[in-house]
């Protein structure tokens, strides 16, 4: 998995608003994707997203 574990606040989406929470970077979250600090965002920038974007049924090439 990506993140490095660092704690971090962010807000989560409740049923009427939204909350701050704290999460370790990199944990899942309810929506699937990872929550990751904004470092890591970065660094992740088009990884796992691809392969949940492929999931979704989008195609992309590798190439390399
Ligand atoms: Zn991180």
């Amino acid at each position: 998995m990506c993140g490095c574990g660092k704690l971090i606040e962010v807000a989560v989406q409740t049923r009427y608003s939204a909350k701050m929470i704290k999460v370790r970077c990199g944990n899942t979250s309810p929506h699937g994707s990872p929550f990751l600090c904004e470092k890591c965002e970065e660094i992740n920038a088009g990884r796992d997203w691809r392969r949940e974007a492929e999931l979704n049924g989008e195609q992309w090439d590798d190439d390399y």
